[in-house]
């Protein structure tokens, strides 16, 4: 008997699923609500909208979302497909004309003939499918996300507005940085930057006049007061960061050999602590701001930044409390989630989400075992993230510090290591799966 699938949104994650599926002869009702609705961001009629930059980032093949796309080109992304047909020069990275990029992937997907287009906002979650896709992205309309709430419980849904960057450990001078935590209290999990009241005060200042983000209109700057931007937190008083944040209490004045006016935390992104998160840095200053900024406290002044502060409307689940490692439910296993949504973040990641979220559906209309990928893989690694518990979840794209190093030998060059580690590992993953399906 066919099963019925039904995948809501013709995003970067939904055109992924419903292409994998589509080839591998299962039939879709496809629901966008474009051009019918749109949401404050999206303006095309096409799928799969870039709304912001026209950039896929970087194809340095070290750098983890060139992995990403690498892989996702040989499970036959219909993203990487028409982003290499659409290319624009940008250095060394993945540039596309946006207008002929989605254009190109909604052409594409209207050939299949498994896959049924409906233009309608999807406002509950249907009924009369074995299998649902949600993959309605950051900016899931009202209706939608009132239903998920109603169907997950309350705080289902989590919404945010700034995150904090990650900064490379191996960018970091620990000559000038002390391992720690305040009170003792996690070992030495945190590297610490202990400032004077000079330094404190000339931070303040550069934070205070550095240039941020200008929202856009439907964006209202309406944050969680236990989630303030770091800029807007030293708006309210010059002090208010160091009885924040930057407090300088709990610690051992005479490890630091002088008393701190204030104490950045750093806190590890990953077991191996190769990346580390500015603790309660979430900040929309501007990326060329945060690079100045940031690399004024000491150690950071070589700061490479693996993920820059940001900030915007985002609606992602838990993923780590409501998903099984195939992206569905733990407790309605026939709905899948994909992209964004999950808590994965980009345009390369929602779509490669996009492709897992299909595969593992695939398996189970198919009757195939799952392979999951391990996190040696850059498409394992971007889901790992997904399983994080330690830390209020937020939503991460891909960088070093997901891929799994725990037999990195010491003294090798970290980025050589990772890269020929995903090589092989993705190559054993891919050539199991092929067995199965078409890519
Ligand atoms: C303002 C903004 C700027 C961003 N800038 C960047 C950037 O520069 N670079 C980057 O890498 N990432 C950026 N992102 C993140 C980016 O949105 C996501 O990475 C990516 O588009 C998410 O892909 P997705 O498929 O999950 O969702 P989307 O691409 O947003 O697709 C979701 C689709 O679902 C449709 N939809 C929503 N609700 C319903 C419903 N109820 N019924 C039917 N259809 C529905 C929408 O119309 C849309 O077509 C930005 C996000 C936002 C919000």
């Amino acid at each position: 008997m066919k099963s019925k699938v039904a995948i809501i949104g013709a995003g970067l994650a939904g055109c992924e699923v419903a292409w994998l599926l589509g080839k591998n002869g299962v039939y879709i009702d496809l629901f966008e609500m474009k051009p019918l609705k749109y949401s404050p961001a999206h303006k095309s009629p096409y799928f799969a909208e870039l709304v912001c930059s026209n950039s896929l980032k970087s194809i340095n093949k070290y750098h983890p979302s060139s992995m990403l796309k690498d892989e996702m080109k040989a499970l036959g992304s219909i993203i990487m497909e028409s982003a290499y047909k659409n290319r624009v020069p940008a250095g060394e990275s993945l540039a596309v004309d946006r207008d002929r990029f989605s254009r190109y992937i909604t052409e594409r997907l209207r050939t299949l003939e498994t896959v049924n287009i409906i233009k309608k906002e999807v406002q509950e979650i249907p009924e009369g499918y074995d299998f649902i896709v949600i993959a309605t992205g950051p900016l899931t309309s009202e209706s939608l996300a009132e239903s998920l709430s109603k169907l997950l419980g309350d705080n289902f849904l989590y919404f945010y507005d700034a995150i904090a960057p990650i900064i490379d450990a191996d960018s970091i001078d620990k000559s000038k940085v002390f391992s720690g935590s305040r009170y003792e209290r996690g070992g030495d999990d945190f590297l610490n930057i202990p400032l004077t009241k000079e330094q404190y005060f000339n931070f303040i200042e550069a934070l205070k006049v550095a240039e941020k983000v200008v929202l856009r209109p439907f964006e209202k700057e309406k944050y969680y007061e236990g989630c303030l931007p770091i800029e807007v937190l030293a708006q309210r008083g010059d002090l208010t960061l160091a009885y924040g944040p930057m407090r300088p209490v709990g610690f051992d004045d005479r490890k630091i050999g002088f008393k701190p006016f204030a104490v950045v935390q750093l806190r590890k992104e990953d077991e191996e602590g190769t990346a580390y998160n500015i603790v309660g840095f979430q900040t929309k200053l501007t990326i060329k701001e945060q690079e100045k900024v940031f690399r004024m406290l000491p150690g950071l002044e070589k700061a490479v930044f693996l993920r820059y502060g940001s900030i915007h409307r985002n609606t992602f689940i838990s993923s780590p409390k409501y998903l099984l490692p195939t992206l569905n439910l733990k407790d309605m296993p026939g709905i899948y989630f994909a992209g964004q949504i999950t808590g994965v973040e980009g345009y390369v990641e929602s779509a490669g989400c996009g492709i897992m979220a299909g595969y593992f559906l695939l398996c189970k209309i198919k009757d195939i075992p799952v392979m999951i990928p391990s996190s040696k893989t850059a498409i394992g690694a971007m889901l790992s993230h997904l399983k994080s518990e330690n830390r209020p979840f937020q939503p991460s794209g891909i960088h070093y510090g997901l891929f799994d190093k725990r037999d990195m030998p010491k003294n090798v060059d970290k980025k050589i290591w990772i890269k020929n580690n995903e090589e092989e590992s993705f190559k054993a993953w891919f050539e199991e799966i092929t067995k199965h399906f078409i890519f």
